[in-house]
């Protein structure tokens, strides 16, 4: 925690001051490019991986990148797609996954999940989309997975 702690006042006595114009132009306005749907993990960072500067990318994370389907579920993600588009009017929507990824794992390999209720809930939302690989393919999504 005191790692944390430390970063955020290095922004606020550091970064900050030094890209002062660009967050007082976001303080009051945000334009992004693009949506930019990707997993909770820890080692994926939007910014960094499209090297994005604030307010360029409106983001959503969850566990394994999963988009439901529309509707009022609690993660919120329809809620979040439907804002970005029609409030802040984005046009691109980008959905990126990566390697050796905990649900996407825990999908392919039909873990137990009975320790995790929450998650095991969540993951369901990508039954749809592990029926239809199933259903075009013989692969074992597991080994899809593994090469990315
Ligand atoms: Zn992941």
């Amino acid at each position: 925690m005191q790692e944390i702690v430390k970063g955020f006042l290095n922004f606020q006595q550091n970064v900050f001051p030094e890209r002062k114009d660009l967050f007082k132009r976001l303080a009051s306005n945000q334009n992004p490019k693009a949506l930019f749907i990707s997993c909770s993990d820890s080692r994926l960072v939007p910014e960094l991986v499209t090297q994005s500067e604030p307010g360029q990318l409106f983001v959503i994370r969850n566990a394994g990148n999963i988009v439901p389907p529309f509707g009022p579920e609690p993660g919120g993600v329809s809620a979040t797609i439907e804002y970005a588009v029609l409030a802040l009017g984005v046009t691109e929507i980008i959905i990126c996954g990566h390697s050796n990824c905990g649900a996407m794992n825990a999908i392919a390999s039909n873990a137990d999940l009975e320790s995790m209720p929450a998650v095991d809930h969540w993951l369901h939302y990508a039954n749809a989309a592990k029926a239809w690989w199933m259903s075009v393919t013989t692969i074992p999504l597991k080994c899809v997975l593994m090469r990315w």
